[in-house]
């Protein structure tokens, strides 16, 4: 009898003796060298991917770092990716770091062994300019699409010129146009409008690119070299939807029945979809599981976007327009680029103890459950 194939405690029984809120960094150069610090504390190798041309705001080097724990011949492997939306990262890379110290986590990864591909600030320059987008105003979860297929999202075009704000504050006549499409549609028109992803204007929000970026290419290479494999997991840290510390599992894959039931057999049958209505998010495309059925195509996936609420959905959006008007306007004084920064970092990362625990316990029972999952291939 193999280590796998040993019974496994109840996920239940298996505590931790983590802080999880000394985890989490107060910019991406914090954060950063605490994942560095605890991969090499848990003895693990780090594989550095430096973005090129582009430094911090304090003149500091960008890259994203992997770190593999858990046997390097598993057949089977979870990765947890943090910063996809830059910003977000400051929750995703605190709750990373939380589980790269925790003992009884490693514990339980050699135990069960899976190995687990720990892929920090894949978007590192949108992470530590406190951005949501990539350094060429990419949404990383909108680039993995196929850019001769793109069509014009009318429904965006249509909001463009209000959403983007021509100052900031915005203007009244804008927030009065806002305001009136709020009227007639809604706030989930507007959540699709702006959200779903768009081509055509690459000055805007929400901008999917029109070829496959930096961060595209780097976690392609890490996929293809680490996470091919018979079974594959994935859970990518996000957020900003719906309500405070509470962790939203969004299928992340395809319209695919029987991969979703997979995704609901490993994390619960709280598992939402994009396509059923189910999920708080809008029905997006060209989202980053695209990458693990192109490049891992004979891996049994399931993936999960791990989504924890901040602030309510018009705040955020508030703060998406203004840091989108500050990338716009390098004339700003310094005292609005701060106010901009700070709206856009509260929108995205809750600075309390209270939340931190919350989003890393939260964290940790996913990546506890896509384990015994991968373990068995989801039949106990
Ligand atoms: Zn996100």
């Amino acid at each position: 009898m193999t280590q796998a194939d040993a019974p496994a405690p109840p996920l239940s029984s298996i505590w931790s003796d983590v802080d999880p809120v000394a985890a989490f960094g107060c910019d991406y150069a914090d954060a950063r060298a605490r994942f560095l610090a605890a991969a090499r504390a848990r003895g693990l190798d780090v594989e550095t991917h430096v973005l090129p041309g582009h430094r911090g705001p304090a003149g500091e080097e960008l890259a994203a770092d992997v770190a593999v724990l858990g046997p390097a011949t598993s057949p089977a492997a979870l990765v947890l990716t943090s910063a996809t939306h830059g910003v977000e990262g400051f929750c995703g890379s605190g709750c990373q770091v939380a589980l790269l110290r925790d003992d009884a986590f490693a514990a339980y990864v050699e135990r069960r062994g899976v190995a687990v591909v720990f892929v920090h600030a894949i978007n590192p320059w949108g992470f530590a300019h406190v951005a949501r987008t990539t350094e060429d105003n990419v949404d990383l979860n909108r680039n993995f699409r196929d850019f001769a297929a793109v069509r014009r999202n009318e429904a965006y075009l249509e909001i463009h010129d209000f959403i983007l704000p021509a100052s900031w504050p915005p203007p009244p006549e804008q927030e009065a146009r806002l305001a009136a499409y709020l009227g007639e549609r809604g706030a989930g028109a507007l959540q699709a409008a702006l959200t779903t992803g768009q081509s055509d204007r690459p000055d805007g929000l929400f901008y999917a690119g029109r070829k496959a970026t930096w961060s595209q290419q780097v976690i392609r290479d890490v996929l293809r070299r680490h996470a091919r494999r018979e079974r594959l997991g994935w859970i990518d840290f996000h957020t900003g939807l719906g309500p405070s510390g509470h962790a939203e599992k969004i299928f992340a894959g395809p319209d695919d029945a029987a991969m979703l039931a997979r995704a609901r057999a490993w994390w619960g049958c709280d598992v939402t979809s994009i396509y059923d209505g189910s999920s708080t998010s809008a029905q997006v495309t060209g989202m980053l599981f695209n990458a693990a059925l192109g490049e891992c195509p004979d891996s049994a996936y399931a993936g999960i976007a791990l989504e924890y609420g901040t602030l309510p959905m018009p705040e955020v959006t508030q703060a998406l327009r203004a840091r989108h008007w500050l990338a716009a306007h390098p004339e700003a004084t310094a005292r609005q680029r701060a106010a901009v920064l700070k709206l856009t970092r509260d929108a995205f990362f809750v600075d309390t103890p209270a939340w931190k625990a919350m989003v890393a316990g939260q964290a940790r029972a996913a990546a506890l459950q896509a384990l015994a999952g991968l373990a068995t291939g989801g039949t106990s």
